[in-house]
């Protein structure tokens, strides 16, 4: 008989799985169930900005489930999961049954409570209908409340729209878990120097609402007055209908190197999952666009019989914004670990390398994009985490000449690891036997393509 798959979410790490689960099992039946249309959170900020209509959000439509054999139910939710009779309850009181089940139900914008700001007196910016919702009211002056990652992945696209825009953040700098101080001085003078007004070391007390305009009254004793105010004060992971399922969760549902919940054939990938993390001992949920992916596939994997080990995402945040880029990967905020720096404050730019013996295991770059997209170098320094590839002599290179990855990560043949390692950006155990059958590795490989992975100069 054919495998019953169900999964729930129809956003990255869901859409991922559907399609690994085809690949793999021609035969298999693959149900999709979510409360929202199959899309990509992450290109939201593009049609906030006008640059995308809203037809290229999507992922899938309805022509896309039928030729892959899915039974998508995307105007559903689900209420519940009874792991001893195997099968999800939907809200209306139909039920599914499964024999493997996959749990990609992400995460939503978890508001500050702040009084004041209940209901539509401060906006999200967190699913398709926030963004729609943000285009809708007026947005000539907007304050966003927090400044980290997910504030600074809709910033562009918020100073496109508005003619003015402030943001306020209670911790003493922007961007606190993603950058260490020094690169974040470089990067607050650039935002003030782009016309971004940023408050920092202060909390939003109350928020007002008179007539159309909002005034919030911070800690500092500053007010600011404003046509919207978004809040971006955190996500957290949808967990609310799996209560009383006997599925162990903490910050996220927990899994392990498998994916696997605590009960055999379910699943968890994405923003909800709590999975392993490269370079600490610790299963933290890791709410980024690459990680969906990755658990999507390999859980699917998993529920398609494979034995597919995913040892750990790499801690990263990346992100552009007006013209300045700023990355971090894996121990990069360690105070124990030894650190090469480099600053060059005319010019913006700030290097930071955390090495355990000659393995980097962390690292911050910034400055403008210029500086660092020309170079590929966050993608180098990426590389060279994830794969942790000794470096030997080279690392007392990098300290020597720390703008030059490129020569460090050529000599180290990381980009051929990588590419040996699995098409999957996470790395999988060896004899984990799991290729996504699609992607094919390139055929032609131009000069420069075959110097990155040959590792000859
Ligand atoms: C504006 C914005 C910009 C971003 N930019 C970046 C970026 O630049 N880089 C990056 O790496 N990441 C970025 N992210 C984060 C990235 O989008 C998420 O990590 C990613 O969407 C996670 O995918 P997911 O499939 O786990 O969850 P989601 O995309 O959240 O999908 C989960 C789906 O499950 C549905 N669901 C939840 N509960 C139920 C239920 N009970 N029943 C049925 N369905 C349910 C949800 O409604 C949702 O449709 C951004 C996010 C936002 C909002």
């Amino acid at each position: 008989m054919a495998k019953r798959h169900v999964i729930i979410g129809a956003g990255v790490a869901g859409m991922a799985a559907a399609r690994t689960l085809r690949d793999l099992d021609e035969q298999a039946s693959i149900t999709l169930v979510g409360n929202e249309p199959a899309y990509a959170r992450m290109v939201l900020p593009y049609y906030i900005e006008g640059r995308i209509e809203e037809r290229a959000v999507f992922t899938a439509d309805a022509t896309h489930f039928e030729t892959l054999k899915i039974d998508a139910r995307l105007d559903t939710r689900v209420s519940a999961v009874d792991t001893s009779a195997r099968r999800i309850e939907l809200e209306g009181g139909e039920s599914i049954e499964f024999d493997t089940l996959l749990l990609a139900t992400g995460s939503r914008s978890a508001r500050a409570p702040i009084p004041g700001a209940e209901g539509d007196s401060a906006l999200d910016l967190w699913t398709l209908q926030d963004a729609k919702n943000f285009l809708a009211a007026p947005h000539g002056e907007v304050v966003i409340v927090g400044a980290g990652f997910i504030a600074f992945t809709v910033l562009d696209a918020v100073m496109h729209r508005a003619e003015r825009v402030h943001v306020v953040e209670v911790e003493p700098q922007i961007l606190p878990n993603m950058l260490d101080e020094t690169a974040t001085e470089l990067m607050t003078a650039h935002l003030r120097d782009r016309g971004l007004s940023i408050h920092t070391g202060t909390r939003v007390d109350r928020l007002e609402t008179t007539g159309d305009r909002r005034i919030l009254h911070l800690s500092n004793g500053e007010t600011l007055s404003a046509d919207a105010v978004v809040l971006a004060t955190g996500v957290r992971p949808n967990l609310d209908f799996l209560e009383g399922s006997g599925i162990e969760t903490d910050i996220g549902v927990l899994v392990d190197g498998l994916l696997q919940t605590n009960v055999e054939g379910i699943f968890a990938a994405g923003d909800c999952a709590q999975g392993p993390v490269l370079h600490l001992n610790e299963r933290r949920v890791h709410a980024i666009q690459p990680t969906a992916v990755d658990h999507g596939r390999l859980a699917a994997a998993n529920m398609a019989g494979q034995n597919a080990t995913f040892e750990g995402s790499l801690i990263m945040n990346i992100l552009a914004t007006q013209a300045f880029e700023a990355a971090s990967f894996g121990l990069w905020g360690s105070d124990e670990l030894e650190t090469t720096r480099v600053e060059n404050t005319a010019g913006r730019i700030y290097r930071r390398y955390v090495w355990d013996g000659d393995r980097l295991v962390g690292g911050i770059l910034v400055g403008p994009t210029h500086a660092l997209s020309g170079q590929n170098d966050v993608g180098m320094l990426k590389g060279l985490i994830q794969t942790g590839v000794a470096l030997g002599p080279w690392r007392s290179y990098l300290e020597e000449n720390p703008l030059d990855l490129r020569r460090v990560f050529v000599a180290s043949g990381a980009a051929k690891r990588l590419l040996d390692s699995t098409l999957l950006s996470g790395r999988m155990t060896e004899g984990g036997a799991f290729r996504i059958g699609a992607q094919k590795a390139m055929r032609t490989r131009s000069e420069h393509h075959t110097t990155l992975l040959t590792g000859a100069p």
